[in-house]
């Protein structure tokens, strides 16, 4: 059988390291993963009572327009219902996003060290993903980005531009400036599609952010990607929110399965979404996480970028392959980025306080036991 190159070329998913999977390698009864971004609270107890209510009823196909979340969704975050579809998790949105307007050949933008569904699912299509590197800050370079497009857009057949806002795995932000440069020199455009991927928003301190949904209204080309699987906590459901243009909401009713969208999910959105005490307990259990993390990395001296999401970037100064092992066999999972590019660096996701004082033990006491890298 022929198979084209990119597909062949494609390396699977490597998720964070499976707990099971670590305590059978390493005979350990306690295994902390902190490497997902998930939601270390565990699903809301409205979620459960609402999954637990719709049992009876998945020998029936769900609703394929999602009408009930979409005109909740509508309401609760004041949009117009006609602008929204929703996903299997905002990794579909990508991938649809990408067949649709993007033929074989085609190509992305973004930056470089963006999130990396952006590259694979270009991949999957046989679209070329094109990246403009950081700024000093480990930022996107919205200049840059703007004048790789306006030189190359054409001849690389560019008609998509995704910015992850906050970006994982760096967790930096674009600031409101930074979107008014963008929407200035590529805003209401027949040419391109701005994808603002927001999936962290919610865990944003920087006062100078401001989501795209603000802009929404005067720009006719811009798409915002959600997910309820940072803040809702409902990683396992799978389901992603797409503002967008109708013309792109009619489009991707076209391309997308019919039943996309799981009956639970739905129903589980339904009550997650304006369950505001749930939102809170999440918000609080990640900031005063990350401000442990900010503290014990100082203390330990390891760079890290501050973080506007649910995890920390810091650089280990070490051997990031030799800091993971060592970490594992202490029972802690946290995802290092050489797949990003980073040789020494990890990402560290906020769990639970005992999850959180456990990782930073046992990082203490790896970095007694691997060598530093040779500093120049
Ligand atoms: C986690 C994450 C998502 C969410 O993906 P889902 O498919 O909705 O689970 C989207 N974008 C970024 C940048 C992420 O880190």
């Amino acid at each position: 059988m022929k198979v084209s190159p990119e597909i062949l070329n494609l390396v699977p998913y490597k998720p964070g390291k499976p707990i099971a999977e670590t305590q059978r390698e390493y005979g350990l009864a306690q295994v902390y993963k902190l490497a997902s971004n998930e939601n270390a609270l565990g699903p809301s107890p409205k979620v459960i009572a609402a999954i637990k209510n719709a049992l009876d009823e998945q020998h029936r196909y769900p609703d394929p327009s999602c009408y009930e979340l979409i005109q909740k969704i509508s309401k609760v975050w004041n949009l117009p219902a006609k602008n929204i579809g929703i996903g299997n998790g905002s990794n579909e949105l990508i991938d649809l996003l990408i067949r649709i307007y993007s033929e074989p050949g085609a190509g992305i933008l973004t930056s470089q060290a963006a999130f990396v569904a952006y590259h694979v699912c270009a991949q999957a299509s046989r679209v070329n993903p094109y990246h403009v590197p950081l700024t000093s800050g480990m930022k996107m370079d919205v200049k840059a980005l703007v004048d790789y497009f306006n030189t190359h857009a054409k001849e690389s057949r560019i008609q998509l531009v995704f910015i992850p806002n906050p970006n994982n795995p760096t967790g930096t932000y674009l600031n409101s400036e930074d979107i008014r440069y963008l929407l200035q020199h590529l805003g209401n455009r027949e040419d391109v599609l701005l994808v603002f991927d927001e999936a962290y928003n919610e865990f944003v301190r920087a006062k100078d952010y401001q989501p795209a949904s603000s802009f929404f209204a005067q720009y006719s080309n811009i798409v915002i990607l959600r997910t309820f699987s940072k803040v809702y906590g409902m990683a396992g459901l799978r389901l992603g929110v797409m503002v967008a243009p109708e013309a792109t909401i009619d489009l991707f009713n076209r391309v997308r399965n019919p039943f996309n969208v799981n009956d639970l999910a739905q129903v589980a959105a339904l009550a997650a979404i304006d369950d505001a005490e749930y939102i809170h307990a999440s918000q609080e259990l990640v900031w005063s996480g990350l401000d442990f993390f900010y503290q014990e990395l100082s203390r330990m001296k390891l760079p890290y970028i501050e973080s506007q999401a649910n995890f920390v970037l810091f650089d280990t100064l070490r051997d990031v392959n030799k800091v993971n092992e060592a970490l594992l066999r202490r029972g802690i999972i946290l995802r290092p980025v050489t797949n990003y590019g980073f040789r020494s660096h990890m990402r560290m996701s906020v769990g639970t306080r005992v999850e959180n004082e456990a990782a930073i033990l046992a990082l203490q006491a790896v970095l007694r036991e691997v060598v530093h890298l040779p500093t120049n």
